[in-house]
């Protein structure tokens, strides 16, 4: 018996195979990085988001000491050479929080340069595209962001993909006492069939959101409000963060 999971990721070959067409990028990208403070930090334990002419940054403080930030903003044509070097990143960052407080600044700033990372080609799944697929084809099929790319929108592309680990895993389960299948081909037919129903709409969804929330990334003021309430609305649904989440829009 032959069964083919594609865990490929973003650009996944094996959703080819199975009749997806590839996934598409926004024109936002994402750095990330972590700072080292000497001292406490000046963050407490809550989740910080900023925003200002479409730039977002975002901070988690990991303990007293360090803190994990990302940053959102338009992608521009010299990303892809800037991603290749730590320094470049340090420095489009600090271009780009122009105008931020001077915690975040100084934040950026202390920055661990071996930390950086900048990703140029934040990609989605088409929605519209796993509704006319069955994303099953035989015994291979997809999970993770190679089924719902998701980008970091609603920073649940992880979560999602242990999702379908999990969903995957109880589908193969219930169907490998299928009798008279020696080969264990229709048993795995079956589980993946299954696999493929029970995920559709959920991956749907997702992808949904993750598509309207990211284009609406660098449009009119009212869509970025809107959308920092989906968000936040989502984030608050998942993780109970109601009292931890503090948002500042920058003038
Ligand atoms: C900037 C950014 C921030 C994010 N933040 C969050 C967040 O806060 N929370 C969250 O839940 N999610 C977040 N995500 C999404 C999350 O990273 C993904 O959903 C998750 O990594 C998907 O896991 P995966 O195993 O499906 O794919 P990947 O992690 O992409 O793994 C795919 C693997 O397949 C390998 N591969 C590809 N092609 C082949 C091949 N032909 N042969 C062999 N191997 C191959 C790749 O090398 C890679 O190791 C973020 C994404 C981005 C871009």
């Amino acid at each position: 018996m032959q069964v083919i999971i594609g865990c490929d990721g973003v650009n996944s070959v094996v959703a080819s195979i199975v009749g997806l067409n590839s996934s598409r990028h926004f024109s936002t990208c994402a750095i990330r990085g972590v700072t080292h403070y000497q001292t406490l930090h000046p963050f407490g334990t809550a989740f910080y988001l900023f925003d200002k002419d479409g730039v977002r940054l975002g901070l988690l403080p990991i303990n007293h000491n360090d803190v994990y930030w990302f940053l959102t903003r338009k992608l521009t044509s010299t990303d892809s050479m800037v991603s290749k070097d730590q320094k470049l990143i340090k420095e489009s960052t600090v271009e780009a929080i122009k105008g931020f407080p001077n915690h975040i600044t100084e934040m950026i700033n202390n920055s661990d340069v071996d930390s950086l990372h900048l990703t140029d080609q934040m990609r989605y799944r088409a929605p519209w595209d796993l509704l006319r697929t069955k994303f099953c084809k035989g015994t291979v099929t997809l999970a993770g962001d190679a089924l719902h790319a998701m980008a970091p929108f609603l920073a649940q592309g992880g979560s999602a993909s242990l999702e379908d680990a999990v969903v995957l895993a109880r589908c193969l389960s219930q169907n490998m006492g299928i009798a008279l299948d020696p080969t264990g081909m229709k048993a795995a037919r079956a589980a993946l069939d299954q696999y493929a129903k029970e995920r559709k709409m959920r991956v749907f969804w997702l992808s949904l959101e993750t598509f309207v929330v990211g284009t609406m990334h660098d449009t009119s003021a009212l869509l970025v409000e809107l959308r920092s309430w989906i968000i936040l609305t989502d984030q608050r649904r998942s993780y109970h963060l109601e009292k931890l989440i503090w948002r500042i829009e920058l003038d």
